[in-house]
């Protein structure tokens, strides 16, 4: 095979073994880290000092993104003016880590070393693997690597718009994105990811959850909602169409 193929080929290789790799990262942090069952919590709040970072992620993701916001609906942050005050306030009596929290728009978006901490699972693997193998294979794996921050902080907030309104806040460069079918697929898993209390659908890089079995589908209720909410493909009939 002529060398400029064999090059092509290695990064193609290496664009699909870094995509897996930070889906299957990104689908057991979810699940094990940022939605940990409480026992498990409760165990590392027994060592604070030691396990602060793991705290911390549960603190933002969990307790904040899941049940202190968007309590009742999927597309609405806070139910009143009086919610956000009472959120913000106590956000900021738990000092730096709660106002990292405010500046990543109330765990909506990794900010911070979250990012960081999120990505380093996904990146030594992949650094290994660029460093023991092809430099091209390594260029292909840089490409998808960073995908779990980076849909995390441009992506995730749309997924929380009715669908209709996905892109009226966009920013030029991610509507093309936002009118993907990979993206209505997005907006599915993360509402049903929501709606069943973050014990399911943990990907936002879609891949890893059906290898795991943590993909659950739409009942017809939540065919309604999605509906409701303009996914496309779901009618207010209360089915799939
Ligand atoms: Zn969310
Ligand atoms: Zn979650």
């Amino acid at each position: 095979m002529a060398e400029p193929l064999i090059n092509a080929a290695l990064v193609l290789a290496g664009v699909v073994t870094g995509y897996l790799i930070s889906s299957w990262v990104e689908s057991f942090l979810h699940e094990y880290v940022s939605d940990a069952l409480t026992h498990r919590v409760r165990k590392w709040e027994r060592y604070p000092r030691l396990l602060r970072s793991l705290i911390n992620t549960y603190y933002s993701h969990h307790t904040i993104h899941h049940v202190k916001t968007y309590r009742k609906s999927h597309d609405r942050m806070f139910d009143s003016a009086q919610q956000e005050e009472e959120v913000r306030r106590l956000l900021l009596e738990r000092g730096k880590h709660g106002e990292t929290i405010i500046k990543g728009v109330f765990g909506t978006r990794l900010h911070g070393w979250g990012a960081v901490k999120f990505t380093l699972p996904s990146l030594i693997p992949c650094g290994l693997l660029a460093i023991y193998s092809s430099h091209w294979f390594g260029l292909g794996l840089l490409t998808t690597v960073l995908l779990p921050p980076v849909m995390s902080h441009w992506v995730h907030p749309h997924l929380h718009q009715p669908f209709l309104q996905r892109r009226s806040h966009a920013p030029l460069w991610l509507r093309w994105f936002l009118g993907t079918r990979y993206f209505r697929w997005q907006y599915i898993n993360h509402f049903l990811h929501h709606r069943y209390g973050g014990t399911s659908n943990f990907n936002l890089v879609l891949g890893a959850d059906y290898f795991r079995r943590k993909v659950r589908k739409p009942s017809l209720k939540d065919a309604r909602l999605l509906a409701e909410l303009g996914a496309p493909g779901f009618n207010l009939e209360c089915s799939e169409v």
